[in-house]
């Protein structure tokens, strides 16, 4: 599958914001830090378009990008901050349950975890929320180029046992330094939903 166009459309906290396009969407969520603007940047081929979710204010929204014309992909908050008051902490949980409550295009989650380490809690947490909503679920572990070769299949087998994937539940890692596995990702990530 080749990614023809790739369009920022809007940032939203709630859903009178939210595009009504009707177009199906596909949600990235991972822990802050994790590689999440890393792999939207690669994956709509540009350098800076997941960017505007890091600049100041902008880290509590939603953000959505038009791909192809034929759907979403969504770049909700990361979570897992170091520093984080619970209020703050609430306004995440709100903002990520609101949109999945209220987003009926919703069609799956990439989780991102990091590849050279055992998923955290929140990452189990947020993987056991996606499953209660039953929505399909990719795990794509990042920064594979930091992993020895040697620990590829190690690490995959720590990450599925922790996370309670099924065998059929896929984990692809991916590199955003040497963009090793992308074609893969972008192929997994919009199955089914792009011709
Ligand atoms: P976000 O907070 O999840 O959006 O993470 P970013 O995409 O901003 O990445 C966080 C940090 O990890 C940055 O310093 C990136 O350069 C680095 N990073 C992201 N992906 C990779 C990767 O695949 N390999 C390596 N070595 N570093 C990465």
């Amino acid at each position: 599958m080749r990614i023809k166009q790739a369009e920022f459309v809007t940032s939203a906290v709630k859903k009178h914001q939210y595009p009504e396009l009707g177009l199906p969407e596909v949600a990235f969520v991972g822990r802050s830090n994790v590689g999440k603007s890393s792999i939207i940047n690669a994956i709509t081929n540009r350098r800076k378009l997941a960017k505007v979710s890091n600049t100041p204010g902008r880290t509590r929204l939603v953000n959505f990008f038009n791909i192809n014309g034929g759907a979403m992909l969504v770049d909700l908050p990361g979570y897992g901050y170091a520093k984080i008051s619970k209020t703050e902490q609430a306004a995440w949980g709100k903002i990520i349950e609101d949109y999945i409550l209220q987003s009926p295009f919703l069609k799956r989650f990439v989780l991102l975890v990091d590849a050279r380490h055992k998923p955290t809690a929140d990452d189990v947490a947020m993987l056991d929320y996606f499953r209660y909503y039953q929505k399909d679920v990719l795990v794509v572990g990042t920064k594979l180029d930091k992993l020895k070769r040697n620990d590829i299949r190690k690490n995959e087998k720590i990450i599925r046992e922790t996370l309670g994937l099924a065998p059929e539940e896929k984990v692809i890692f991916y590199s955003a330094m040497t963009r090793e596995n992308l074609q893969q990702v972008i192929d997994t990530v919009f199955a089914g939903i792009l011709p």
